[in-house]
């Protein structure tokens, strides 16, 4: 379908809306980068904005862009609910992001016009595009990473799995529109499944070497001092298959790194976390060599078998613990995040998990985070329930706080969830009921 100049470019100058938040700060500027390498973004007035849009400043053709997680649903809602109220002609309200990746049809009935599911550069390529030739219309819909693209630019592009992989190396998250450089996403996907996570599974793609350099001399350029990656699992970069890394990779990557010069190079913490089963002494001496940090973070989830087992983690408790033992061994503190109020969590789960971080707090230099479970779209626990810990539950973790032993993120956790569930329950009650 092509409804060629029969608008007369209507969104050629209009502005594109990038509602940015601190959750999202680190995937709009790759999204920025493929316009500006393409050129798009001299076609329209882009616009970096940090606050709510009220409803008198809407204007008529505004391409507003929103990028968020389940969470952030009640106030991703009442945004788009303003931005209607305003009455003005032709605005497209466009979402992408982990939750329109994983569920489309609450944001559908939240007033979505335009939904990016998955790795969003090919599209947001197309979707430019379409704005300019007045094809929009035809792309109404939700844009998948699967789209066809005229790839007219690119040689040797045969399917969409190529397509994806060339677009994953050749975009970087730099932009003339912001001064900051959010770390460099180096691999993508993951192939474990864990059941509370909505990464996406279905292929695990690594960055070139090449693209990795060419980053990094854009770091250089602008003087930046510290370099830093995304990675769902970061010693497993460059692996063939689950726990078969290659290290060589990594400390090829590292060396790279450190030979450039920059003060500070990180890996192995947040947002480039490790497995418990992939610590191993070699790893860790490797690391040790190259990078700054003084400790890597470690996702321990449980301290419960049982939980870790009906989770997919791949791991037990026991090699979390060895984990700690080989990076404490090696030079590195760790930090060690846990997952609290899973759904059907009993008291007694809590108390063991409670029990085996003051068991490894005495044994090994750590620090624990404990974060409250909520649903993510796409995941398989979509659609269950947290368990709300009791007052019991609620001052054993007090108590770890207090003794310096965890950190209290698992509080503001629950307010959201609360929040979400409220809304939900009171905005969408039909979808509220396929939680359980
Ligand atoms: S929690 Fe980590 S290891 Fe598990 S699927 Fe998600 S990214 Fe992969």
């Amino acid at each position: 379908v092509t409804h060629k100049n029969k608008y007369n470019n209507q969104y050629k100058n209009k502005r594109i809306i990038f509602r940015v938040t601190s959750y999202n700060r680190l995937s709009f500027p790759v999204l920025l980068n493929v316009w500006e390498q393409h050129h798009l973004h001299h076609e329209f007035e882009i616009i970096r904005r940090e606050e709510p849009l009220h409803r008198e400043e809407i204007r008529d053709g505004d391409i507003i862009l929103f990028s968020f997680m389940t969470c952030f649903l009640p106030d991703i809602d009442a945004e788009v609910r303003e931005i209607r109220r305003a009455g003005k002609k032709r605005v497209l309200v466009v979402g992408g992001g982990s939750h329109v990746t994983g569920d489309q049809d609450l944001t559908h009935r939240m007033g979505f016009d335009i939904q990016f599911l998955g790795y969003a550069e090919t599209s947001f390529r197309q979707f430019g595009e379409h704005l300019l030739d007045d094809h929009i219309q035809s792309v109404y819909h939700d844009i998948g990473e699967d789209e066809n693209v005229d790839e007219k630019g690119d040689e040797n592009v045969e399917t969409s799995a190529n397509r994806e992989a060339l677009d994953f190396d050749r975009y970087l998250p730099i932009t003339v529109f912001q001064a900051t450089v959010p770390p460099l996403e180096i691999m993508r996907g993951c192939r474990w499944m864990c059941k509370y996570c909505s990464t996406p599974s279905h292929r695990v793609r690594y960055r070139s070497m090449e693209s990795i350099a060419r980053h990094l001399g854009e770091l250089k350029k602008r003087n930046m001092a510290r370099v830093n990656c995304i990675s769902p699992s970061s010693m497993e970069f460059g692996a063939a298959s689950n726990r078969r890394l290659n290290l060589e990779k990594i400390e090829a990557l590292l060396d790279y790194t450190v030979r450039q010069r920059f003060r500070f190079v990180e890996y192995g913490i947040f947002p480039s976390e490790v497995r418990p089963d992939t610590v191993t002494a070699e790893g860790m001496a490797i690391l040790k060599r190259y990078v700054t940090n003084k400790y890597i973070t470690i996702g321990a989830q449980s301290g419960v078998n049982r939980r870790l087992k009906e989770l997919r983690r791949g791991h037990s408790t026991e090699e979390v613990e060895m984990a700690i033992e080989i990076a404490n061994a090696n030079g590195f503190r760790v930090h060690l995040d846990f997952i609290v109020g899973y759904p059907d969590e009993t008291l007694d789960e809590l108390t063991t998990t409670v029990e085996f971080i003051k068991a490894i707090n005495k044994k090994y230099r750590i620090r624990t985070h404990l974060h409250h479970f909520i649903p993510l779209a796409g995941s398989a626990y979509a659609f269950r329930l947290p368990t709300f810990i009791p007052e019991k539950g609620k001052d054993l973790l007090r108590k770890l706080k207090t003794a310096g032993i965890a950190a209290g993120g698992w509080v503001e956790n629950e307010i959201q969830a609360l929040r979400f569930f409220k809304w939900l329950k009171n905005t969408y009650p039909d979808y509220y009921d396929r939680y359980h």
